[in-house]
């Protein structure tokens, strides 16, 4: 790379950091987040490196793509009828995600089955029973505690994985969602969801139960709750996760 791109990718890093801090500064965010303590997790490089992976700035690298939103509602209308990517052709419902607009907790599943298209909300079918459950008589709280969204907001058809130019599409919405809700913890529910957040490639066998971190976010990686309803002997290690959850929310370090 040239000096003079060098300079030019110095000036525009420099303005959006600017306009991230006024930002902050307009919504009463005086201080930066403390940066969690890195765990360290086996990731797959990024074909281009990414100089800004796993800081504050990489937040911001595609959130021009999600506007200047700072509400969830914005953000929500800033999707609009979204043509963005071929997921649209199929949907009856964007879901976009529910629950408490500061929560504290965020759950992220993969993307929108059946019941959640035609519902327009998440986790609302049979896995969504399993989460809910999990939510309410495990870690005793309510659904509208926490906030709940999925990596991509438009159901794949028969349920396959998102393809990878849909998650490039849909990502930058979810990084801004994570960004105004601002949880202490995320609970990333499965393979995808998980992968998708550290950009990884390790199993989810590997990675569940063991804290990893997600732009200074503590992030939680967990079975899927369809999983459960296939293998549910693993119940128990997704509930030796929810543990350690609910120490960390009660400020009982892990
Ligand atoms: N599975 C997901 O990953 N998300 C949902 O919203 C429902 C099922």
């Amino acid at each position: 790379m040239s000096d003079s791109s060098d300079a030019e990718e110095l000036a525009a890093l420099t303005t959006t950091l600017k306009r991230y801090l006024e930002r902050r500064q307009r919504a009463g965010l005086r201080y930066l987040p403390k940066a969690a303590a890195p765990v360290p997790i086996p990731v797959t490089p990024r074909e281009i490196p990414n100089i800004m992976a796993g800081t504050e700035l990489d937040m911001l690298a595609d959130t021009h793509v999600a506007g200047r939103a700072e509400t969830l509602e914005g953000l929500r209308a800033t999707i609009g009828d979204c043509q963005r990517c071929k997921l649209c052709s199929g949907r009856t419902n964007i879901v976009f995600g529910v629950g408490h607009p500061q929560a504290k907790l965020m759950f992220v599943g993969e993307g929108p089955g059946r019941d959640e298209d035609l519902k327009g909300e998440p986790f609302v079918g049979r896995a969504g029973q399993l989460l809910t459950d999990i939510i309410t008589k495990g870690m005793g709280l309510k659904r509208d505690d926490v906030y709940i969204c999925n990596v991509v907001k438009c159901r794949p058809p028969e349920n396959r994985n998102p393809e990878p130019d849909e998650v490039a599409a849909c990502e930058p919405f979810l990084k801004k969602q994570i960004d105004i809700v601002r949880p202490d913890i995320i609970v990333g529910l499965g393979k995808f969801a998980v992968q998708t957040l550290l950009n990884s490639k390790v199993p989810i066998s590997k990675l569940r139960g063991v804290w990893a971190s997600y732009h200074g976010i503590q992030l939680m990686p967990t079975f899927h709750p369809a999983y459960l309803l296939r293998n549910p002997a693993d119940k128990k290690l997704v509930w030796e996760d929810i543990k350690q959850v609910i120490k960390v929310m009660r400020g009982e370090h892990a």
